[in-house]
């Protein structure tokens, strides 16, 4: 499954900055993503998963492959942006391909740093962001026909669902905020809406307020930011610190009361906002860890590796994680009778190991 993030915010609010973090990571760890050189807007960073080295180790893999997730550094939004400033419209295709939303404010003080709107204010800028979003998919929606015939039940239905999302929206409610019905939400997806991708709000704060922790919460009450939905991270920190491994970073931002790095945290928060779960495979080729939708059954899951373990799915042995490091490898885990075998209806879970049986 391809995981696509689009980063998004007012100018200046340290978009750019957070996708260097995350890309220079990328190249100084990785090199096999030629990708990242193509597109200096687009860049793919491993999903980091300790797991996966322990399989290794256990199964003596020749190979560790991460999940990766890919995330898009999209300029041009700035107030009126629907009505064609700044960058115009040309921003909007790029967000409408992607899944997710990472939506960068500005909470960080810096007189060095101009703001667009003159003074520092996140609420405003996340209601500014927001409009602009609500009011393209406003004009998105009003292209569309009502039904030529009133007996076409199809076309009928699609159309109650576009008066109903417009409504929503006329009333400055962004749609992944909106409770929705399933067929409503269909229309959206269909329609590629914008306002429909979930959302996780990146607070790019300063060094003082990184070590106040939480409590930068108290800025955004009244507001779509909550705990769940959001990162604090300060971005020009992390940026200065990419030439650092892993373990110094780690141990600087403790200094900050920081536990995880910025990139962590906006990949864990962008797989539970998605509802996205890693399920494990292990053998002497490889040990790998591969993303998929919570839901989502072994048949299904299968599918994700190669289209033809899809189609000609037999069965899957399965283990938990923990249960797989005990015994110490696929021999002896069925020795003590830890495997259990799943049909294609059995909905995989986080963490489990798998293996398929694919037949011909
Ligand atoms: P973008 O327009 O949203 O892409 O913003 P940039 O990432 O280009 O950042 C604009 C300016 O703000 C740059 O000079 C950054 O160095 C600075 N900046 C970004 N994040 C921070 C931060 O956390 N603290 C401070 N002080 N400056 C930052």
């Amino acid at each position: 499954m391809k995981l696509s993030v689009g980063i998004i915010g007012l100018p200046n609010a340290g978009k750019s900055t957070l996708f260097n973090a995350i890309l220079e990571k990328n190249i100084a760890e990785t090199e096999s993503y030629p990708f990242c050189t193509i597109d200096p807007n687009v860049g793919v960073v491993e999903v980091p998963d300790k797991r996966i080295p322990v399989l290794a180790k256990i199964t003596k893999s020749k190979k560790i492959v991460y999940p990766t997730i890919e995330f898009i550094d999209i300029a041009g939004l700035v107030k009126g942006a629907s009505k064609g400033e700044g960058l115009g419209n040309k921003f909007l295709s790029h967000i409408r391909e992607t899944n997710a939303i990472a939506h960068v404010i500005r909470v960080f003080s810096d007189s060095n740093v101009q703001h667009t709107q003159g003074n520092i204010n996140p609420k405003r800028d996340i209601e500014i962001v927001e409009l602009e979003l609500i009011l393209k998919d406003i004009q998105t929606l009003e292209k569309q026909k009502p039904p030529k015939s009133k007996f076409d039940k199809k076309e009928k239905v699609f159309f109650e669902g576009v008066k109903r999302l417009r409504d929503i929206l006329n009333e400055g409610i962004p749609l992944y905020r909106a409770e929705l019905e399933e067929k409503e939400k269909e229309v959206a997806n269909f329609l590629n809406l914008l306002t429909i991708k979930p959302v996780v709000f990146v607070l790019n704060v300063d060094e003082e307020q990184l070590s106040q922790g939480e409590k930068i919460y108290y800025l955004f009450k009244d507001s779509p930011v909550t705990k769940e939905n959001s990162v604090i991270i300060n971005a020009k920190l992390e940026d200065e610190l990419i030439d650092y491994p892993r373990s110094e970073r780690r141990k600087f931002l403790k200094e900050f009361n920081v536990q995880n790095l910025g990139l962590d945290k906006l990949i864990k928060r962008s797989y539970e906002i998605l509802g996205l779960i890693s399920f494990l495979t292990a053998g002497e080729k490889e040990a790998r860890g591969w993303t998929i939708k919570k839901g989502t059954n072994a048949r299904k899951a299968a599918g994700i590796i190669h289209s033809d373990f899809e189609k000609h799915f037999i069965k899957a042995n399965v283990i938990p994680y923990s249960k797989f490091v005990e015994a110490g490898g696929w021999n002896e885990a069925k020795e003590r009778g830890w495997i259990e075998i799943v049909g294609e209806d059995y909905i995989l879970k986080d963490g489990e190991v798998v293996e398929f049986k694919i037949g011909k």
